[in-house]
């Protein structure tokens, strides 16, 4: 199914993915504590609707649309705005997901309102995501930004790192954004060449996450070292150390790929030991 067109004979009540500033409208789920994004005919009886709504995408076959709310759109009685992070332990997770679409696609239709070529207005591509220019056909597409994450692991030990810009004594994976005309393998490697000093091997994927922080796309990887002490770039590191699945130090919360990669290791050695 097509996630740029809604199906035909739509009707119904829909889901309404409220985005003012990054920031997702919900209302309180009764009862269970948590929060829901409001259901209701049309936007309009949310009092937030400006323009066209994007379409979402179908889920549990309900039409999910995402609304651009001006910064000074209140919320109505009863519900709020929550930021993406916030926002995570309060909602299902497939929710959450389409939270991050929706703040993504508002932005982008925000920011690709003119030709960045010739400045001309655009105008959307019936049955795709994208914007075109109608004076130079200019083509706009969302921006997604492919960034590798990978867990290096060493003899039992797995390589984690506290960056420069954590603010928390926090460890994690190391990541960094691919390189134009750079493969995922290449992109691996370097990184942690560039960030740790450590060589690699045995590169293989593990799986991936979009990340709407602003517009990533993580893609994870395993590695085995394969050479090379720990020496960090103090620009972007403030540390780096091995660590053992018994010892680990604090990790990333469970929204994140980094937080799966780490857990995956410490199940696997849990199970079958140091492999
Ligand atoms: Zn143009």
């Amino acid at each position: 199914m097509s996630l740029v067109d809604p199906p035909d004979g739509l009707a119904g009540s829909a889901r309404w993915f409220c985005v003012r500033t990054g920031e997702v409208l919900v209302v309180p789920r009764a009862g269970a504590g948590g929060a829901l994004v409001p259901e209701a005919e049309d936007a309009v009886t949310l009092g937030l609707a400006t323009e066209e709504p994007l379409f979402l995408g179908m889920l549990d076959g309900v039409a999910c649309w995402a609304v651009d709310v001006p910064a000074d759109g209140e919320p109505p009685p009863g519900a709020r705005f929550e930021a993406l992070r916030a926002l995570y332990p309060q909602v299902d997770e497939r929710d959450w997901v389409l939270a991050g679409r929706a703040v993504q696609l508002v932005e982008w239709r925000r920011t690709h309102r003119f030709c960045g070529r010739c400045g001309t207005d655009t105008a959307p591509v019936a049955g795709e995501r994208a914007r075109r220019c109608p004076a130079c056909g200019l083509l706009a597409f969302p921006r997604l930004s492919p960034a590798i994450i990978v867990l290096v692991e060493r003899e039992g030990e797995i390589l984690l790192a506290n960056g420069r810009g954590f603010g928390v004594p926090m460890y994690s994976t190391l990541a960094g954004f691919v390189e134009p005309g750079e493969t995922l393998e290449e992109a691996v490697a370097r990184e942690v060449r560039e960030e740790v000093g450590v060589r690699v091997e045995g590169i293989r994927y593990f799986g991936s996450q979009p990340w709407p922080f602003p517009n990533s796309l993580m893609i994870g990887f395993t590695a085995r070292w394969a050479g090379g002490e720990i020496d960090i770039d103090e620009r972007e590191i403030a540390d780096a150390a091995w660590f053992r699945p018994t010892d680990l130090p604090m990790i990333p919360p469970p929204m994140s790929i980094a937080r799966r990669l780490i857990d995956s290791f410490v199940a696997r050695v849990s199970q079958y030991g140091d492999l």
